[in-house]
Parts: C-alpha cells; structure tokens; sequence
C-alpha cells in the first residue's frame, strides 16, 4: 500500500473537550512538559533532520493539543519577513511532524488574517484555545476556515490524463485541479474543472484520498473519474499542456526512471498519491 498523503497523519491529540476552558488550558500551560512551538520568517521553524523546533512557553495564545501526555502551544504568527518557496521547506520536513505544521500554519495564519468581525467590523477575541474567535458586539463566532480543492485522475482506455503549468520545473506533469465553488458537490466540481480545463466529459467519480494542505488553509480532495473522450481541448490560460499517459510512461515518471516521459510530482503532493495508489490497483 503507497503511503498516506502528506501532513494526512495523525498529529497531535487536539483535545477539543478542553477547549471551552480557558483556567485548565492556563494550567497547562505551567507544566513541565509544556512546550510552544518556534516560529522563524512567519513559519513553523524546522530543526536539522526535519523537525519542528519547540520552546519554553511564552505566548500561548493557541492550545494545539497533546503529544502523548505533554501539551502543546503555540504563539500567533509573526508575518513573514520574506517570501518563502514551499516545495524546497517541504522536501526537508520529517513526515511525522507535518499533519502538525499543517495545523499550527493554518490556524496561526487564519488569526492574522481574520483579526476584525465579517459580519460587524469589531475587533474580535481569540476564544476556545485558538480554535475559534467570538466578536464582543454582535456574538457571531468564527471558525478557522478550510477551503476544498478538487484534485483528479481523468482516465480514459487504460491512459492518464495529466497537465503542467508554466511556472512548474521543466517536464513534469501533474493532476488537474480547481477549487470547490460554493452550492458545489465535490463530484460536480471534478466534472467542471475537467471540462473547464481539458474541454472533455468525465464522469463516475470516485473519492481516493485528501489531504490538507496550509498555503493557507486548503483541504485537498484526491479523487479518480472516468472520461468519455480522448481528444482533448486546452484551456492555455490555465494548463501550458495537458496530455494522456500510460501506464508504463507513469511507472517510469514515479519511480524516477533516466528515460522517464515526464517529471512526478513530489512525496509531499497528494498528486502523487492518486498516481502510485492508480499503479497499485
Ligand atoms: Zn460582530
């Protein structure tokens, strides 16, 4: 069986129980083994050998939960100095430490931005270990948001359709992918994309796996349909290209062959995952 998706493990016990009681997670706070997570350049620092680097508590603004017995903080993030390039910081990354990196990037990053009320303009307050924020003068409560991107496999007799964008390093291909639009079924959204991008129909589409992925805060949802054509029509103004793969040009691509047709995407792409879990099925 190929490996979960990155940042999809376990992580931490979040112990949403606690949440609501704001003396017992101070309490926490003060023992021992409590910890806070380091941030460096508006990110999660990460440590020789990948991984996350933790502190003596200071500021404890978001309760993350437990590792093991030992709890764990983290202070709001501090903007980012400089633009940092993604792929490279998830290459060195221990896989164990990612479903917590997703976590504490996402909702650190989610209090920055959503500091005033959506629906008065009050300044809001952090309420339930972070997990949430509650404006003072209208009592609307807000929740860190998830935003679904649909990320598919279009099949057609045996081939896979994949596409690249420009700004990709040179070769590779890749699965379609789009946001899920508001009143949108994750099923409707794959046909949509696919028709949007590739000009073709699909349809029987099956749910394989997701991932959440925290540049800021997207949920991916991997999933395989099948097309009804072959001959495809580009939108150029999102795809450089798309083409049909078989499976040999795709087990070449995944295990990084000298001859390979194309690039694969990374470990850390859920991407990925629908490509080695296609081959091993
Ligand atoms: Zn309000």
């Amino acid at each position: 069986m190929p490996p979960e998706p990155f940042f999809s493990g376990p992580g931490l016990d979040r112990a949403d129980a606690l949440r609501g009681y704001p003396d017992k997670i101070a309490e926490l706070t003060r023992r021992g083994d409590a910890r806070e997570l380091a941030w460096r350049d508006g990110i999660p620092a990460i440590a020789e050998g990948g991984r996350l680097e933790w502190q003596e508590v200071g500021d404890a603004a978001l309760f993350l939960g437990f590792d093991g017995e030992a709890p764990r903080f983290s202070a709001l993030a501090e903007p980012a100095t400089q633009p940092f390039a993604v792929m490279p910081l998830l290459a060195q990354m221990h896989e164990a430490d990612a479903p917590l990196f997703a976590a504490a990037m996402s909702l650190a990053r989610w209090h920055s931005r959503h500091r005033f009320c959506a629906n008065c303009g009050q300044a809001t307050e952090i309420v339930r270990g972070g997990w949430s924020r509650s404006c003072p003068a209208c009592s609307a409560e807000h929740f860190p948001r998830v935003d679904p991107v649909v990320i598919m496999l279009a099949e057609y007799d045996g081939k896979l359709l994949l596409g690249r964008q420009s700004h990709w390093p040179e070769g590779r291909y890749s699965a379609l992918a789009g946001f899920v639009e508001v009143g949108e079924s994750v099923e409707a959204a794959v046909v949509r994309e696919v028709k949007e991008e590739a000009g073709i129909d699909v349809s029987n589409v099956r749910y394989v796996a997701s991932q959440p992925w925290p540049f800021p805060s997207s949920l991916m949802i991997a999933c395989h349909a099948e097309a009804s054509t072959a001959d495809l029509k580009i939108d150029t103004t999102e795809l450089e290209d798309a083409r049909w793969f078989t499976r040999d040009e795709v087990q070449g691509a995944v295990d990084g062959a000298e001859d390979a047709t194309f690039g694969a995407p990374p470990r850390t792409a859920i991407a990925r995952t629908l490509l080695e879990r296609w081959l091993g099925a």
